[in-house]
């Protein structure tokens, strides 16, 4: 051994067991894990309790639709073992800092889970789908809805709000253990009863959403983007239109035009706000209508980041459209 070796030998022993106490004991060992947004961080979290704390890039209310990365982003994503994200229809300002990361991280898109049930992106919104006959009216605003859409149909067919559909959370969180225990076999075990756990508890919440969402379920509403298509989809309740597609496209004023008349067709219905989006077009959309008011949170920016958040955010949902539909007849 050279004089070089055996000095960066001994001072590796020196500092060695000064880094492990200033790290904590049980975190020693967990990889670095990287989240790219809130609903996804809390079902990573839930599987690495004990083991270890994810990092979130989508933090405070923030939303995946209009995120730039920051510095400190930028700096956790190089240090990662693991790398957790949608896919290239979600996080779009995550694809080049995913490029130009090196081979050393894992990268996993959990669009590409098995088991997930996907949906294909809505042509202009929600309203297209239920549209019968009025054809001609819409006409005028065709090409503009089609632009808003078009946004969306660029990055890929598929809807990636993959998260507000709990049966789809189990297909994700059997994708993330799986990862984790590869990464990582000292932990397997934790992981595995972890995900054992977290299945118990999605089971529970998609029980208790049925009730909840039971007596409003043939109530018509007005939502601010195209959100929750997996939601109504598990859940059978009726989404009769969006007022954007997507938040980082806002509407043109036929398109609020064509809300708002869809709000007083509708006569006793709700308009859902989101918390980080100006609640100006909503205002602008109800305003001399019937309607009532409420908020949805689909992307969980008014909610802190942990295992418990996941819950939070669809219980939230859940509890938002009966409260305001209850009420709105
Ligand atoms: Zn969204």
């Amino acid at each position: 051994m050279s004089l070089k070796n055996s000095l960066l030998l001994t001072s590796s022993l020196l500092f060695a067991p000064t880094m492990l106490l200033a790290e904590g004991a049980a975190h020693a060992n967990a990889p670095n894990v990287v989240v790219s947004i809130k609903p996804i961080h809390s079902l990573v979290a839930s599987i690495m309790k004990g083991v270890g704390e994810p990092a979130l890039i989508v933090e405070g209310a923030a939303s995946p639709h209009t995120y730039s990365m920051k510095p400190s982003n930028a700096a956790a994503l190089e240090k990662a073992n693991i790398v957790f994200w949608v896919g290239h229809g979600l996080e779009a300002f995550l694809e080049k800092p995913l490029e130009s990361l090196g081979s050393g991280a894992k990268i996993v898109e959990l669009d590409d889970a098995p088991g997930l049930e996907k949906l294909k992106f809505r042509e202009g919104g929600a309203f297209e789908a239920h549209d019968d006959g009025d054809e001609h009216e819409a006409g005028a605003e065709g090409t503009e809805a089609h632009e808003e859409a078009g946004h969306h149909h660029d990055e890929g067919e598929f809807d990636l709000h993959l998260w507000l559909d709990p049966i789809n959370a189990k297909a994700m969180a059997v994708e993330i253990e799986k990862t984790l225990a590869a990464a990582d076999p000292a932990n397997a075990a934790t992981y595995k009863t972890n995900l054992d756990a977290l299945n118990t508890r999605l089971d529970a919440l998609d029980k208790k959403l049925v009730e909840t969402v039971a007596p409003i379920k043939d109530k018509p509403f007005i939502v601010f983007h195209d959100a929750y298509q997996y939601f109504e989809h598990r859940y059978h309740v009726k989404v009769a239109g969006s007022i954007t597609v997507s938040p980082e496209t806002l509407p043109g004023a036929a398109r609020l035009k064509q809300i708002h008349e869809k709000i007083v067709e509708l006569g006793a219905t709700c308009v859902f706000a989101e918390p980080q989006f100006e609640p100006k077009l909503v205002n602008v959309v109800f305003e001399g209508t019937a309607a009532k008011s409420g908020t949805l949170d689909p992307e969980a920016a008014t909610l802190e980041a942990g295992p418990d958040l996941y819950f939070q955010l669809m219980d939230g949902i859940g509890t938002s459209l009966k409260t305001c539909l209850s009420n709105a007849s």
